[in-house]
C-alpha cells in the first residue's frame, strides 16, 4: 500500500522490540495464515497471564493483521470516539494495549479510572494533523486571541488533539468534537454567540461551517503552523484579510490537515460517478471534494454505508486505505463492489490512494512485543500513555507532567469531553 505521509520513516523499533521485528521479518509471507499464528505465540500467553483484565483496542485504519488479531481476542476495533470510551467503559480492563496513533491512546488515558493503565504499541506513532498542532504551536496564538477577544473566544477541539489541547478547549469553555458531531458542536459554541477557534483540521471545520450554512466569508484561516513551530505573531501579515477579517469572523481554523485526507479531488469523484459509483468521503477531505461527492460522515459513517448498500451496489471511498482495503474485504461477501476513491489506472488523474503511515506504524511485532513485555513485568516507560504526555515523533523524546499538573489536565480535557457527550446526546450542557 502507498504512504502519503513521506516526511517521516516508515517505521521504527525501540531496541526492546528488536528481537519480534527479526522474527517478523523472517516469516516466509504476510499472509494472515502465517502472521496470525506468530502474532499467537505472545498473544495467548498474555491473555493467560492477565485474564480478563487485558483489553486490545485498535482503530479502523489499523492494517488487516492486527485487526483480525484483536478481534479474534475479542477486542475493539472503532473509531477514536468509541476508543476514547474504551477503558471508562470497562472497569473491570486494567490493561489496556492500543494499536493506533498516539492521541487516541491519549484519549483513553484521560478517562480512565485511577487503577487502570493505558499502553501504546508503538509511542512514535502520531497523526500528522495533530503533530502541527502540540501544545507549544498553539497555545501562543490562542493566547493573543483570548488577548483580543477575551471571554468571547471559545476552542473546539477535534478529537485528533492531544490532552494538552482538550484542556485549553476546557479552560475556555469549549468542548471536544468528532468528525460526526462536528457539526452540533459547532451550532451549540455559534448559538452561546462566541468566536470559535477550531483546531486542528482547518478542511473539517470549513465543510461543517458549510453544512451549517455559516457565511464562508466569516471562516478565516490561519497560517500554516510550519511557520513557527513556537506559534507565530497574529498580525496583519499572517492572517489572510488581515486582523480586519479575523474581527469580522465568526469561525477561526488552524491551519493543520490530513495527507491522506487531502489527495482527493473533484476530478476522482467525478471520475467514478460517471461510472456508476455511488461516492462517500471523508470530511477531513477538502470542501470541493465533499460537495462534489454523494455523501460524507465519520469512519463509522462510511462502515455503516457499506453495511446498509444493496448487493450489486457499487460505492467508491474516500478515506484511509486501510480502512477502504478492510471495506473491500467485507463487500465483497456483501455483494458490494468497493474501490478507493484515488485509486485510478490513469496517471493523469495524478494520486493513488493511501495508508495512514504513522498509524501503520504500530505493526505486528510492536503488538508482539507489547504484550510479550508486559506479561514478563519489563514494558519501556514511554510506552505507557499519561494524561498530558508529548512524544516527540522524529526523536522519541517524552515530555511528561508532573501529577499536580495532570490532574488539573485532566479535569479540563474532561470538561471539553462531558460537554461534547452531554450537546451530543441531550443537546444542552450544564458546565
Ligand atoms: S489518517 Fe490523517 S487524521 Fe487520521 S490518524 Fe492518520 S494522519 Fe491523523
Amino acid at each position: 500500500m502507498n504512504i502519503c505521509q513521506t516526511d517521516l520513516p516508515l517505521d521504527w523499533y525501540q531496541e526492546e522490540f528488536k528481537p519480534y521485528a527479526e522474527e517478523y521479518q523472517a516469516l516466509p509471507d504476510r499472509r494472515p495464515g502465517t502472521v496470525l499464528p506468530w502474532l499467537d505465540r505472545y498473544a495467548q500467553p498474555a491473555l493467560d497471564h492477565f485474564g480478563d483484565a487485558l483489553l486490545l483496542v485498535a482503530h479502523f485504519y489499523m492494517g488487516g493483521e492486527i485487526v483480525k488479531l484483536v478481534e479474534r481476542y475479542g477486542g475493539a476495533v472503532s473509531d477514536s470516539y468509541q476508543l476514547a470510551l474504551q477503558a471508562a467503559r470497562n472497569p473491570h480492563k486494567k490493561v489496556i494495549v492500543e494499536s493506533a496513533v498516539h492521541f487516541m491512546a491519549e484519549s483513553i488515558a484521560i478517562l480512565a479510572h485511577e487503577d487502570q493503565s493505558v499502553w501504546i504499541t508503538n509511542p512514535k506513532a502520531g497523526c500528522t494533523m495533530e503533530m502541527l498542532a502540540k501544545d507549544y504551536m498553539v497555545e501562543p496564538v490562542a493566547e493573543q486571541l483570548v488577548e483580543r477577544y477575551g471571554d468571547d473566544l471559545l476552542v473546539v477541539a477535534y478529537m485528533n488533539t492531544g490532552g494538552r489541547i482538550k484542556a485549553l478547549a476546557g479552560r475556555t469553555g469549549g468542548a471536544v468534537c468528532t468528525s460526526s458531531n462536528a457539526p452540533k458542536i459547532v451550532d451549540w459554541a455559534r448559538k452561546k454567540g462566541k468566536k470559535i477557534l477550531f483546531v486542528p483540521d482547518q478542511h473539517l471545520g470549513r465543510n461543517t461551517a458549510a453544512k451549517l450554512g455559516m457565511d464562508l466569508s466569516k471562516v478565516v484561516a490561519l497560517p500554516d503552523p510550519q511557520l513557527g513551530r513556537g506559534g507565530f505573531k497574529v498580525d496583519d501579515r499572517t492572517v489572510a484579510g488581515g486582523l480586519a477579517a479575523l474581527d469580522r469572523s465568526e469561525m477561526i481554523l488552524w491551519g493543520s490537515f490530513c495527507g491522506v485526507h487531502t489527495v482527493f479531488s473533484p476530478a476522482h469523484v467525478q471520475y467514478w460517478k460517471e461510472r456508476g459509483y455511488t461516492v462517500l468521503v471523508h470530511p477531513e477531505s477538502k470542501l470541493e471534494v465533499v460537495q462534489a461527492a454523494d455523501g460524507s460522515g465519520s469512519t463509522n459513517f462510511l462502515w455503516e454505508a457499506l453495511m446498509k448498500a444493496a448487493p450489486g451496489s457499487k460505492l467508491a471511498i474516500g478515506t484511509e486505505g486501510h480502512f477502504v482495503r478492510n471495506a473491500r474485504e467485507q463487500g465483497r461477501l456483501r455483494g458490494v463492489e468497493v474501490v478507493h476513491l484515488a485509486d485510478i489506472p490513469d496517471p493523469s488523474y495524478g494520486s493513488m490512494g493511501c495508508g495512514c503511515a504513522t498509524m501503520s506504524r504500530n505493526d505486528p511485532p510492536h503488538l508482539a512485543g507489547m504484550l510479550d513485555l508486559l506479561r514478563k513485568g519489563k514494558p519501556p516507560a514511554i510506552n505507557r500513555v499519561y494524561a498530558g504526555d508529548v512524544v516527540d515523533e522524529e526523536s522519541g523524546a517524552l515530555d511528561r507532567l508532573k501529577a499536580e499538573e495532570r490532574r488539573e489536565l485532566v479535569h479540563n480535557a474532561r470538561l471539553s469531553l462531558q460537554r461534547m457527550i452531554d450537546i451530543t446526546e441531550t443537546g444542552t450542557t450544564s458546565c
